[in-house]
Protein backbone atom coordinates (compact mmCIF):
# COMPACT_ATOMS: atom_id res chain seq x y z
CA UNK A 1 0.00 0.00 0.00
CA UNK A 2 1.32 3.75 -0.79
CA UNK A 3 0.35 6.50 1.20
CA UNK A 4 -0.24 9.82 0.29
CA UNK A 5 0.24 13.45 1.19
CA UNK A 6 -3.28 15.70 1.74
CA UNK A 7 -1.99 18.13 -0.32
CA UNK A 8 -0.95 16.60 -3.20
CA UNK A 9 2.73 17.41 -4.13
CA UNK A 10 4.37 14.95 -2.95
CA UNK A 11 6.01 11.84 -4.28
CA UNK A 12 3.55 8.87 -2.97
CA UNK A 13 5.56 6.37 -0.30
CA UNK A 14 5.56 3.38 1.57
CA UNK A 15 4.56 2.75 4.78
CA UNK A 16 7.71 2.56 6.75
CA UNK A 17 9.10 5.77 4.55
CA UNK A 18 5.83 7.42 5.45
CA UNK A 19 5.90 6.54 8.83
CA UNK A 20 9.90 7.75 9.17
CA UNK A 21 9.05 11.09 7.16
CA UNK A 22 6.05 12.39 9.38
CA UNK A 23 5.11 15.55 7.63
CA UNK A 24 4.87 15.10 3.93
CA UNK A 25 7.53 17.52 2.16
CA UNK A 26 4.78 19.72 0.48
CA UNK A 27 3.59 20.77 4.39
CA UNK A 28 1.10 17.86 4.31
CA UNK A 29 0.30 14.51 6.23
CA UNK A 30 0.14 11.62 4.75
CA UNK A 31 -3.26 9.28 4.13
CA UNK A 32 -3.77 5.95 2.83
CA UNK A 33 -3.85 5.90 -1.32
CA UNK A 34 -7.16 4.02 -0.95
CA UNK A 35 -8.47 2.73 2.42
CA UNK A 36 -9.08 -1.25 2.52
CA UNK A 37 -12.56 -1.85 2.84
CA UNK A 38 -13.73 -3.86 6.00
CA UNK A 39 -17.33 -4.21 5.75
CA UNK A 40 -17.41 -7.60 5.20
CA UNK A 41 -14.36 -8.22 7.34
CA UNK A 42 -14.45 -6.80 10.70
CA UNK A 43 -17.27 -9.41 12.79
CA UNK A 44 -14.55 -12.11 11.87
CA UNK A 45 -12.22 -10.24 14.38
CA UNK A 46 -14.32 -10.56 17.32
CA UNK A 47 -12.67 -12.36 20.74
CA UNK A 48 -8.76 -11.52 19.28
CA UNK A 49 -7.04 -10.00 22.11
CA UNK A 50 -5.53 -6.91 22.05
CA UNK A 51 -2.22 -7.39 20.54
CA UNK A 52 -3.22 -9.88 17.62
CA UNK A 53 -6.30 -7.63 16.41
CA UNK A 54 -3.62 -4.36 16.28
CA UNK A 55 -1.69 -7.03 13.87
CA UNK A 56 -4.59 -7.83 11.81
CA UNK A 57 -5.11 -4.34 11.51
CA UNK A 58 -2.37 -2.51 10.87
CA UNK A 59 -0.85 -5.58 8.37
CA UNK A 60 -3.21 -4.05 6.21
CA UNK A 61 -1.16 -0.68 5.83
CA UNK A 62 2.46 -2.64 6.60
CA UNK A 63 2.42 -3.86 3.53
CA UNK A 64 6.44 -3.54 3.32
CA UNK A 65 7.04 -5.13 6.62
CA UNK A 66 6.87 -9.08 6.85
CA UNK A 67 4.13 -10.46 8.72
CA UNK A 68 6.72 -12.37 11.29
CA UNK A 69 8.52 -9.41 12.17
CA UNK A 70 5.37 -6.93 12.13
CA UNK A 71 3.30 -9.00 14.41
CA UNK A 72 6.49 -9.22 16.81
CA UNK A 73 6.75 -5.33 16.68
CA UNK A 74 2.74 -5.38 17.85
CA UNK A 75 2.99 -7.99 20.66
CA UNK A 76 5.96 -5.79 22.17
CA UNK A 77 4.17 -2.71 21.82
CA UNK A 78 1.46 -3.41 24.06
CA UNK A 79 3.62 -5.97 26.54
CA UNK A 80 3.73 -3.13 29.04
CA UNK A 81 0.33 -2.10 29.31
CA UNK A 82 -0.67 -3.32 33.24
CA UNK A 83 -4.14 -4.70 32.41
CA UNK A 84 -4.86 -8.30 30.62
CA UNK A 85 -7.50 -6.40 28.56
CA UNK A 86 -4.89 -3.56 27.14
CA UNK A 87 -8.13 -1.81 26.57
CA UNK A 88 -10.38 -2.62 29.00
CA UNK A 89 -14.45 -1.60 28.19
CA UNK A 90 -16.39 -1.27 31.62
CA UNK A 91 -20.14 -1.03 31.68
CA UNK A 92 -21.00 2.12 34.04
CA UNK A 93 -25.16 1.19 33.34
CA UNK A 94 -26.58 -0.16 30.03
CA UNK A 95 -26.16 2.98 28.11
CA UNK A 96 -23.06 3.71 29.36
CA UNK A 97 -19.60 2.72 28.95
CA UNK A 98 -16.25 3.32 29.54
CA UNK A 99 -12.98 2.22 27.43
CA UNK A 100 -10.11 2.74 29.70
CA UNK A 101 -7.38 4.17 27.55
CA UNK A 102 -4.87 4.66 29.97
CA UNK A 103 -3.01 1.25 31.06
CA UNK A 104 -0.25 2.01 29.14
CA UNK A 105 3.14 3.32 30.70
CA UNK A 106 2.40 6.62 30.81
CA UNK A 107 -0.98 6.44 31.68
CA UNK A 108 -2.55 8.10 29.65
CA UNK A 109 -3.53 7.32 25.81
CA UNK A 110 -0.60 8.23 23.71
CA UNK A 111 0.49 5.24 25.00
CA UNK A 112 -1.08 3.38 22.56
CA UNK A 113 0.25 4.53 19.58
CA UNK A 114 3.40 6.02 20.89
CA UNK A 115 4.91 2.89 21.70
CA UNK A 116 4.17 1.16 18.23
CA UNK A 117 5.77 4.06 16.95
CA UNK A 118 9.06 3.55 19.10
CA UNK A 119 9.36 -0.44 18.07
CA UNK A 120 8.67 0.63 14.19
CA UNK A 121 11.60 3.09 14.47
CA UNK A 122 13.76 0.65 16.40
CA UNK A 123 13.16 -2.06 13.77
CA UNK A 124 13.91 0.68 10.98
CA UNK A 125 17.17 1.44 12.75
CA UNK A 126 18.35 -2.12 12.89
CA UNK A 127 16.79 -2.84 9.33
CA UNK A 128 18.45 -0.07 7.56
CA UNK A 129 21.72 -0.13 9.70
CA UNK A 130 21.04 3.57 10.91
CA UNK A 131 20.64 5.26 14.28
CA UNK A 132 17.91 7.84 14.76
CA UNK A 133 17.38 10.89 16.98
CA UNK A 134 14.17 11.92 17.74
CA UNK A 135 13.15 15.46 18.64
CA UNK A 136 10.19 16.80 20.22
CA UNK A 137 8.63 19.24 22.30
CA UNK A 138 6.14 19.39 25.10
CA UNK A 139 3.77 20.38 27.32
CA UNK A 140 3.05 17.37 28.77
CA UNK A 141 2.01 13.69 28.20
CA UNK A 142 3.15 13.84 24.41
CA UNK A 143 6.97 13.86 25.97
CA UNK A 144 6.65 11.34 28.26
CA UNK A 145 4.87 8.64 26.09
CA UNK A 146 7.76 9.38 23.54
CA UNK A 147 10.26 9.03 25.74
CA UNK A 148 8.90 5.94 27.60
CA UNK A 149 8.37 4.65 23.69
CA UNK A 150 12.39 4.90 23.01
CA UNK A 151 14.08 4.47 26.10
CA UNK A 152 16.75 2.37 26.61
CA UNK A 153 15.95 1.15 22.44
CA UNK A 154 19.56 0.78 20.74
CA UNK A 155 20.52 3.23 18.06
CA UNK A 156 17.95 6.05 18.69
CA UNK A 157 18.31 8.60 21.42
CA UNK A 158 15.81 11.11 22.52
CA UNK A 159 15.63 14.91 23.38
CA UNK A 160 12.44 16.27 24.69
CA UNK A 161 11.90 19.87 25.02
CA UNK A 162 10.03 21.37 27.76
CA UNK A 163 8.94 24.66 29.65
CA UNK A 164 10.95 24.75 32.75
CA UNK A 165 8.43 24.79 35.62
CA UNK A 166 5.29 24.48 33.54
CA UNK A 167 4.76 21.03 32.98
CA UNK A 168 3.11 18.93 36.28
CA UNK A 169 5.41 17.69 38.70
CA UNK A 170 4.20 14.01 37.76
CA UNK A 171 4.60 14.70 34.37
CA UNK A 172 8.22 16.33 34.60
CA UNK A 173 9.20 13.23 36.68
CA UNK A 174 7.52 10.78 33.88
CA UNK A 175 10.39 12.34 31.69
CA UNK A 176 12.88 12.74 33.78
CA UNK A 177 13.29 9.77 35.92
CA UNK A 178 13.40 7.17 33.25
CA UNK A 179 17.61 6.09 34.43
CA UNK A 180 17.86 5.80 30.35
CA UNK A 181 21.17 6.85 29.27
CA UNK A 182 19.64 7.48 25.72
CA UNK A 183 16.84 9.85 27.11
CA UNK A 184 17.31 13.86 27.17
CA UNK A 185 15.06 15.75 29.12
CA UNK A 186 15.67 19.47 28.23
CA UNK A 187 13.76 22.03 30.00
CA UNK A 188 13.72 25.10 28.28
CA UNK A 189 13.91 28.59 30.12
CA UNK A 190 10.56 29.66 28.25
CA UNK A 191 7.25 28.91 27.39
CA UNK A 192 5.89 25.74 25.27
CA UNK A 193 5.50 28.21 22.33
CA UNK A 194 9.09 29.17 22.97
CA UNK A 195 10.14 25.62 22.91
CA UNK A 196 8.19 25.25 19.81
CA UNK A 197 9.14 28.35 17.68
CA UNK A 198 12.88 26.62 18.38
CA UNK A 199 11.86 23.38 17.08
CA UNK A 200 10.31 24.75 14.17
CA UNK A 201 13.66 26.44 13.27
CA UNK A 202 15.90 23.69 13.65
CA UNK A 203 13.66 21.48 11.93
CA UNK A 204 13.83 23.77 9.08
CA UNK A 205 17.66 23.81 8.61
CA UNK A 206 17.48 20.84 6.34
CA UNK A 207 21.69 20.26 6.43
CA UNK A 208 21.06 20.29 10.24
CA UNK A 209 18.23 17.91 10.33
CA UNK A 210 19.80 15.09 7.62
CA UNK A 211 23.49 15.18 9.36
CA UNK A 212 21.51 14.36 12.96
CA UNK A 213 19.44 12.02 11.32
CA UNK A 214 16.71 14.02 13.15
CA UNK A 215 12.70 12.54 13.61
CA UNK A 216 9.80 14.48 15.11
CA UNK A 217 7.22 12.90 17.40
CA UNK A 218 4.33 14.21 17.07
CA UNK A 219 0.53 14.05 16.46
CA UNK A 220 0.72 14.07 12.90
CA UNK A 221 2.23 10.94 12.52
CA UNK A 222 0.53 8.35 9.92
CA UNK A 223 1.49 5.60 12.39
CA UNK A 224 0.08 7.02 15.61
CA UNK A 225 -3.51 7.51 13.40
CA UNK A 226 -3.56 3.88 12.69
CA UNK A 227 -2.58 2.78 15.48
CA UNK A 228 -5.57 4.80 17.68
CA UNK A 229 -8.02 3.26 15.36
CA UNK A 230 -7.43 -0.06 16.79
CA UNK A 231 -8.92 0.66 20.15
CA UNK A 232 -12.16 2.16 18.70
CA UNK A 233 -12.62 -1.52 16.56
CA UNK A 234 -11.64 -3.49 19.73
CA UNK A 235 -14.34 -1.66 21.88
CA UNK A 236 -17.25 -1.85 18.63
CA UNK A 237 -16.56 -5.31 18.82
CA UNK A 238 -17.21 -6.02 22.56
CA UNK A 239 -20.35 -4.24 22.30
CA UNK A 240 -23.63 -5.78 22.58
CA UNK A 241 -25.19 -5.83 19.02
CA UNK A 242 -28.54 -3.64 20.08
CA UNK A 243 -26.11 -1.01 21.56
CA UNK A 244 -24.01 -0.56 18.36
CA UNK A 245 -27.04 0.75 16.38
CA UNK A 246 -27.37 3.45 19.09
CA UNK A 247 -23.83 4.21 20.00
CA UNK A 248 -21.64 7.33 20.14
CA UNK A 249 -17.96 7.45 20.77
CA UNK A 250 -17.40 10.46 22.85
CA UNK A 251 -13.58 11.56 22.99
CA UNK A 252 -11.71 14.30 24.86
CA UNK A 253 -10.36 16.04 22.10
CA UNK A 254 -7.47 18.35 21.14
CA UNK A 255 -5.58 18.11 17.96
CA UNK A 256 -8.16 15.86 16.81
CA UNK A 257 -5.60 13.07 16.23
CA UNK A 258 -7.87 10.66 18.74
CA UNK A 259 -11.46 10.98 17.35
CA UNK A 260 -9.82 11.02 13.64
CA UNK A 261 -9.12 7.56 14.18
CA UNK A 262 -12.57 6.72 15.33
CA UNK A 263 -14.13 7.78 12.18
CA UNK A 264 -11.59 6.81 9.50
CA UNK A 265 -12.56 3.09 10.66
CA UNK A 266 -16.35 3.93 10.19
CA UNK A 267 -14.93 5.57 6.44
CA UNK A 268 -13.56 1.84 6.20
CA UNK A 269 -16.70 0.10 6.28
CA UNK A 270 -17.37 -0.47 10.66
CA UNK A 271 -20.92 1.08 11.10
CA UNK A 272 -20.03 2.92 14.01
CA UNK A 273 -23.13 5.42 14.28
CA UNK A 274 -21.51 8.28 15.17
CA UNK A 275 -18.95 10.41 17.41
CA UNK A 276 -19.20 13.38 20.09
CA UNK A 277 -16.13 15.79 19.86
CA UNK A 278 -16.13 16.80 23.81
CA UNK A 279 -13.65 19.87 23.93
CA UNK A 280 -12.60 22.03 27.07
CA UNK A 281 -12.66 25.94 27.34
CA UNK A 282 -10.30 25.38 24.02
CA UNK A 283 -13.09 25.30 21.88
CA UNK A 284 -12.30 25.72 18.18
CA UNK A 285 -13.41 22.46 17.85
CA UNK A 286 -17.00 22.97 19.00
CA UNK A 287 -17.37 25.36 17.85
CA UNK A 288 -16.33 24.30 14.35
CA UNK A 289 -19.14 21.42 14.53
CA UNK A 290 -21.81 23.48 15.43
CA UNK A 291 -21.09 26.77 13.36
CA UNK A 292 -19.22 25.55 10.41
CA UNK A 293 -16.70 28.02 10.99
CA UNK A 294 -13.31 26.90 11.88
CA UNK A 295 -11.58 30.29 14.01
CA UNK A 296 -8.01 29.90 16.02
CA UNK A 297 -8.21 31.71 19.40
CA UNK A 298 -5.65 31.95 21.86
CA UNK A 299 -4.60 29.88 24.01
CA UNK A 300 -6.18 29.56 27.47
CA UNK A 301 -4.46 27.00 29.82
CA UNK A 302 -7.18 24.49 31.40
CA UNK A 303 -7.38 21.99 34.08
CA UNK A 304 -7.20 19.27 30.86
CA UNK A 305 -3.70 20.85 29.88
CA UNK A 306 -3.43 18.14 26.85
CA UNK A 307 -6.75 19.54 25.44
CA UNK A 308 -5.22 22.92 25.32
CA UNK A 309 -4.78 23.55 21.76
CA UNK A 310 -5.02 26.52 19.10
CA UNK A 311 -5.22 24.66 15.97
CA UNK A 312 -6.15 21.32 15.39
CA UNK A 313 -3.18 19.55 13.26
CA UNK A 314 -4.78 16.16 12.98
CA UNK A 315 -8.07 18.39 10.98
CA UNK A 316 -6.31 18.48 8.05
CA UNK A 317 -6.95 14.46 7.03
CA UNK A 318 -10.49 15.13 8.21
CA UNK A 319 -10.50 17.94 5.34
CA UNK A 320 -9.25 15.50 2.28
CA UNK A 321 -12.36 13.53 2.71
CA UNK A 322 -14.97 16.50 3.32
CA UNK A 323 -13.35 18.39 0.11
CA UNK A 324 -14.05 14.95 -2.34
CA UNK A 325 -10.09 14.26 -1.73
CA UNK A 326 -9.19 16.78 -4.03
CA UNK A 327 -5.66 18.04 -2.73
CA UNK A 328 -5.80 21.34 -4.77
CA UNK A 329 -8.70 22.95 -2.89
CA UNK A 330 -7.18 21.31 0.42
CA UNK A 331 -4.38 23.38 0.03
CA UNK A 332 -6.22 26.45 -0.92
CA UNK A 333 -7.86 25.68 2.36
CA UNK A 334 -5.09 25.34 4.70
CA UNK A 335 -3.41 28.79 3.13
CA UNK A 336 -6.87 31.00 3.94
CA UNK A 337 -6.64 29.18 7.49
CA UNK A 338 -3.05 30.19 7.81
CA UNK A 339 -3.66 33.67 6.71
CA UNK A 340 -6.62 34.50 8.15
CA UNK A 341 -7.40 32.23 11.35
CA UNK A 342 -10.59 31.80 10.10
CA UNK A 343 -12.37 29.66 7.12
CA UNK A 344 -16.09 28.60 6.68
CA UNK A 345 -17.17 26.01 5.27
CA UNK A 346 -20.25 26.21 2.73
CA UNK A 347 -21.30 22.29 2.71
CA UNK A 348 -19.60 20.43 5.33
CA UNK A 349 -21.10 17.29 6.45
CA UNK A 350 -20.79 16.88 10.35
CA UNK A 351 -23.96 14.39 9.67
CA UNK A 352 -21.39 12.00 11.72
CA UNK A 353 -20.50 14.66 14.70
CA UNK A 354 -21.96 16.16 18.32
CA UNK A 355 -20.04 18.16 20.11
CA UNK A 356 -19.59 19.80 23.70
CA UNK A 357 -17.23 21.95 25.71
CA UNK A 358 -16.48 21.87 29.37
CA UNK A 359 -15.75 25.10 30.97
CA UNK A 360 -12.69 24.83 33.96
CA UNK A 361 -15.68 25.89 36.59
CA UNK A 362 -17.70 22.53 35.67
CA UNK A 363 -15.00 19.68 35.55
CA UNK A 364 -14.31 18.99 39.19
CA UNK A 365 -17.85 19.40 39.58
CA UNK A 366 -18.50 16.63 36.88
CA UNK A 367 -15.89 14.43 38.55
CA UNK A 368 -17.72 14.33 41.33
CA UNK A 369 -21.25 13.70 39.52
CA UNK A 370 -19.39 10.77 37.91
CA UNK A 371 -18.20 9.79 41.07
CA UNK A 372 -21.37 9.85 42.63
CA UNK A 373 -23.39 8.33 40.25
CA UNK A 374 -21.61 5.44 39.12
CA UNK A 375 -19.25 5.13 41.53
CA UNK A 376 -16.24 5.64 38.74
CA UNK A 377 -13.26 8.40 38.96
CA UNK A 378 -12.16 10.01 35.95
CA UNK A 379 -9.49 12.36 35.17
CA UNK A 380 -9.66 16.16 33.90
CA UNK A 381 -10.03 15.24 30.16
CA UNK A 382 -12.10 12.41 30.48
CA UNK A 383 -14.28 14.28 32.68
CA UNK A 384 -14.80 16.81 29.78
CA UNK A 385 -16.47 14.12 27.76
CA UNK A 386 -19.14 13.24 30.44
CA UNK A 387 -20.50 17.20 30.46
CA UNK A 388 -23.08 15.95 28.67
CA UNK A 389 -24.31 12.74 27.18
CA UNK A 390 -27.05 12.19 25.18
CA UNK A 391 -29.71 9.92 26.94
CA UNK A 392 -31.11 8.71 23.06
CA UNK A 393 -27.89 7.43 22.93
CA UNK A 394 -25.41 4.14 24.53
CA UNK A 395 -22.67 6.53 24.88
CA UNK A 396 -18.96 4.85 24.68
CA UNK A 397 -16.27 7.12 26.92
CA UNK A 398 -13.00 7.40 25.62
CA UNK A 399 -10.77 7.28 29.43
CA UNK A 400 -7.43 9.11 27.91
CA UNK A 401 -6.04 9.55 31.19
CA UNK A 402 -5.65 8.40 34.73
CA UNK A 403 -7.00 9.89 37.21
CA UNK A 404 -3.91 9.47 39.26
CA UNK A 405 -1.83 11.61 36.77
CA UNK A 406 -4.30 14.52 38.61
CA UNK A 407 -4.26 14.33 42.43
CA UNK A 408 -4.56 17.97 42.30
CA UNK A 409 -8.09 18.40 40.65
CA UNK A 410 -9.38 15.05 41.63
CA UNK A 411 -8.61 16.62 45.25
CA UNK A 412 -10.63 19.34 44.38
CA UNK A 413 -13.38 17.39 43.41
CA UNK A 414 -13.80 14.54 45.94
CA UNK A 415 -11.23 15.34 48.75
CA UNK A 416 -9.24 12.51 48.68
CA UNK A 417 -5.81 12.09 45.82
CA UNK A 418 -5.66 9.08 44.07
CA UNK A 419 -2.51 7.11 43.76
CA UNK A 420 -0.63 4.75 41.51
CA UNK A 421 1.97 2.94 42.90
CA UNK A 422 4.20 3.46 39.75
CA UNK A 423 4.05 6.98 40.55
CA UNK A 424 4.76 7.01 43.78
CA UNK A 425 8.06 5.30 43.12
CA UNK A 426 8.74 8.04 40.35
CA UNK A 427 8.53 10.22 43.11
CA UNK A 428 11.73 8.53 44.71
CA UNK A 429 14.16 8.30 41.84
CA UNK A 430 16.43 11.09 41.07
CA UNK A 431 15.72 13.85 38.12
CA UNK A 432 17.89 14.06 35.68
CA UNK A 433 17.12 17.32 33.45
CA UNK A 434 19.11 19.65 31.50
CA UNK A 435 18.70 23.46 31.88
CA UNK A 436 18.70 25.28 28.54
CA UNK A 437 18.03 28.85 27.58
CA UNK A 438 14.94 29.09 24.86
CA UNK A 439 17.84 29.67 21.91
CA UNK A 440 17.79 27.45 18.61
CA UNK A 441 21.93 27.45 19.32
CA UNK A 442 21.67 26.13 22.58
CA UNK A 443 19.38 23.36 21.70
CA UNK A 444 21.58 21.95 18.33
CA UNK A 445 24.53 22.05 20.41
CA UNK A 446 23.62 19.81 23.06
CA UNK A 447 21.87 17.68 20.58
CA UNK A 448 25.25 17.73 18.04
CA UNK A 449 27.04 16.77 21.54
CA UNK A 450 24.92 13.90 22.65
CA UNK A 451 22.98 12.24 18.89
CA UNK A 452 23.45 8.81 18.42
C1 LIG B 1 -3.46 14.21 23.90
C2 LIG B 1 -4.58 14.03 24.84
C3 LIG B 1 -5.91 14.35 24.48
C4 LIG B 1 -6.26 14.95 23.14
O1 LIG B 1 -6.11 14.04 22.07
P1 LIG B 1 -6.07 14.55 20.55
O2 LIG B 1 -5.66 13.38 19.74
O3 LIG B 1 -5.03 15.66 20.52
O4 LIG B 1 -7.43 15.04 20.18
C5 LIG B 1 -6.91 14.10 25.40
N1 LIG B 1 -6.64 13.61 26.63
C6 LIG B 1 -5.38 13.30 27.02
C7 LIG B 1 -5.15 12.78 28.39
C8 LIG B 1 -4.30 13.48 26.14
O5 LIG B 1 -3.05 13.19 26.53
Amino acid sequence: MRFISTRGLAEPLGFSDAVATGLAPDGGLFLPETLPDLSAQWAQWAGLGYAELCYEFIKLFATDISPDTLREIVRKSYQHFDHAQTAPLVALDSSTYVLELFHGPTLAFKDFAMQLLGNLYEHQCAQRGESINVLGATSGDTGAAAIHALLGKPGTAIFILYPDGRVSPLQERQMTCTGADNVFALAIDGSFDDAQAALKTIFGDTAFRLKNRLSAVNSINLARVLAQCVYYLYAWLQLPSEARERAEFVVPTGNFGNVLAGWLLRRMGVPIPGFKVATNQNDILYRLFTTGEYRVAEVQPSLAPSMDIQVASNFERFLYYQLGSDAAKVREVMAACAKDGVYRFEDFDRSAFSASRCTDAEIPEIIARVRRRYGYLVDPHTACAFKELSPEKVSVVLATASPTKFPETIGEAIGAEPKHPRLEVLGKLPIVKHRLPASVKAITDFVEAHAV
